[in-house]
């Protein structure tokens, strides 16, 4: 049975005689063979999202279903991939069919052609089951491919293969119940539907990013989902690229929706350009990239973050802590609202699918931190990042809100710090994390036992400077004691020397968690001794002119091989303040 074409609208067509489809399968539609997925069945009726231009398409042409799901391609060649939203290698399309995607063509999604060196890990006799690591390949200087068992087969390996193959090749063959089984390097995974594992843990350590402002004062998890709201220009894309760079990741899956002009926008252009600076190598080499342009079909978009959740659950299966970073979820939901609005659908708050939320949530709920699926005990992680752009800031709007009910943590970035160059611009006031409470034990054992305490004084520092800045508009600073004016320098203090960090230094850009501790350290010490200066009536003004503090600004660009230098600094501001506090007897 054909399907054919009943309504064009947009990158939304109807067909008929389609009483046999599923929802979700793949269509092929028109001679042009253009692809499509069926997002609606009534009676024999299929509303199906196309994910390429359907200008010239009209009624009666046929629809042929694939009686399958959007699935990606699993293998080897997934690193330095650079796709659309379905998976389609974006350079490789570029390549052959020039300037835009040309419609219905078929290339496959990862190079079939291509020869891996696959070692194997196991030997023929081997028992093995679904996530069993069978083999390896390298797949580029820094990413060490595992050749997993496909779910479904478990038995005992039979034959096993060393050398070159490409990934349709068999590498394996294994004797299950219902007989031999071929294994190839290649997986397929329909892209709407978790990954199975064998149990989710509950977050209990953070994802360290270098990033002061997160990692002490926000910190997200490993498993965990965060989210990064601010109006344009205020930062989003630079944290979404810090943490690619920085974070404890072994896998970095980015998807970026442009947000402007309808050329192959910024991520095409910048990411490819970033350093790992662990390796010194391209970023590139352990980065699976998915970019939406604004001139590719919205459909392709809608599937993106899909595509991509698919891939990091993949990485994740062969026991690599995976960052998916979407950049960003307000492109992908305005997709989704089209999609929507072509459908006729109710439509909720500011025209949104009554849905977003739930679709938003099958997105972030894939990430998390599980033992997976093998014979060995392993644990994975996916750490979710999605950025927010809601127009003017404003997050009272259905994206941000809807985002903000299932992230765990949330890095509201403001215009106002922006705007005064304070970088990042996560506000204090208005951010949170979660996790901060589950990861005391980690931070404890691995940085230091006063680190919580730390960050208690820091936030509390910062909310009191925003309480005796409203006493100060209300009656001026002359209200202010000399104890409540340390306050406020000591709050500056954390903002300046402390949370503002540049990404684009080179020093800067970066700091451990031994460092962040250190650091923070200074200015609490000063805090805590000057306050002690002034209750033994030492002067306000010789407290605050101690030339140390210089040296407390100075602190973020000491390298990290230099560290011991914030020790000696630490030393410093304890013997001056004693010393005045002693009266000066032994500042000679
Ligand atoms: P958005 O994605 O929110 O529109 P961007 O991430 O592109 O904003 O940031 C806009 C500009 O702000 C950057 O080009 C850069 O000049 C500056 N900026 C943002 N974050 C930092 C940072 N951590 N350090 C230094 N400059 C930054
Ligand atoms: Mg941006």
């Amino acid at each position: 049975m054909e399907g054919k074409i009943v309504k064009v609208s947009g990158p939304l067509i109807v067909a008929e005689n389609m009483a046999d489809s599923k929802m979700f399968d793949v269509v092929r539609v028109s001679d042009k063979k253009l692809i499509g997925e069926i997002i609606e069945l009534r009676g024999d009726k299929a509303s199906i999202q196309v994910y390429e231009e359907t200008s010239g398409l009209g009624p009666g042409e046929k629809v042929e279903s694939t009686f399958a799901p959007l699935s990606v391609e699993l293998a080897p060649g997934l690193i330095e991939g650079i796709f659309d939203g379905i998976q389609r290698p974006l350079l490789k399309v570029y390549q052959q069919y020039g300037d835009r995607i040309g419609r219905g063509i078929s290339v496959n999604n990862i190079d079939h052609e291509k020869k891996w060196e696959f070692k194997p890990t196991k030997k023929v006799g081997d028992f093995v089951t679904a996530g069993d690591v069978i083999g390896e390949v390298q797949e580029t200087s820094i990413v060490n491919h595992k050749i997993m068992i496909p779910f479904g087969i478990s038995g005992t390996i039979k034959s096993i293969e060393s050398g070159e193959f490409n990934i349709t090749e068999t590498v394996a063959v294994i004797s299950t119940d219902d007989g031999d089984k071929q294994v190839c390097m290649l997986q397929k995974w329909p892209v709407r539907r978790g990954r199975p594992y064998k149990s989710k843990l509950s977050p209990y350590m953070p994802m360290v990013t270098g990033q002061r402002v997160i990692d002490t004062l926000f910190p997200i998890a490993k498993g965990g989902v965060a989210a990064v709201p601010g109006p344009f220009g205020s930062g989003k894309t630079v944290v979404q690229h810090q943490l690619a760079k920085w974070a404890d990741a072994d896998i970095i899956v980015y998807i970026g929706c442009g947000e402007r002009g309808n050329e192959m926008t910024d991520v095409l252009n910048e990411f490819p350009e970033l350093k790992d600076p662990k390796s010194g190598e391209p970023l590139m080499k352990r980065t699976v990239l998915i970019a939406n342009t604004s001139d590719m079909p919205v459909a392709a978009r809608e599937a993106s973050i899909y595509t991509g959740i698919t891939i990091a659950e993949y990485f994740r299966d062969m026991g690599y802590n995976v960052a998916i970073m979407a950049d960003s979820t307000s492109r992908w939901a305005e997709a989704l609202r089209e999609m929507s609005g072509r459908l006729e659908e109710m439509p909720g708050e500011e025209g949104y699918p009554a849905y977003l939320s739930s679709r938003l949530a099958e997105f972030y709920e894939r990430a998390g931190i599980v033992n997976v699926l093998g014979s060995e005990d392993k644990r994975g992680s996916i750490t979710a990042i999605g950025a927010v752009s809601p127009q003017g800031g404003d997050l009272s709007e259905p994206v941000s809100q809807a985002t903000l009910r299932i992230v765990k943590v949330f890095w509201g970035l403001s215009s106002s710090l922006a705007y005064k160059r304070h970088f990042p611009a996560i506000d204090w006031l208005i951010s949170y994390s979660l996790y901060a409470d589950k990861l005391v034990d980690w931070y404890n054992e691995n940085v230091s036992a006063d680190f919580v305490k730390l960050r208690a004084f820091a936030m509390s520092v910062l909310q009191e400077e925003a309480e005796l800045e409203e006493i100060v508009r209300l009656v001026g600073a002359d209200a202010l004691s000399y104890k409540d004016r340390l306050t406020m320098e000591t709050a500056k203090s954390i903002r300046e020397d402390y949370l503002h960090q540049n990404a684009f230094h080179e020093v800067d850009t970066y700091a451990s968690l031994e460092k962040q501790y250190k650091m923070l350290k200074l200015i609490y010490d000063y805090y805590r001794l000057g306050n002690e200066a002034l209750s033994r009536d030492v002067e306000y003004v010789d407290v605050m002119s101690l030339p140390v503090r210089e040296k407390i600004g100075r602190a973020k660009y000491i390298p990290e091989n230099e560290i011991e230098t914030l020790d000696k600094i630490d030393k410093e501001i304890n013997d001056s303040i004693k010393s005045l506090i002693n009266g000066g007897d032994d500042n000679v």
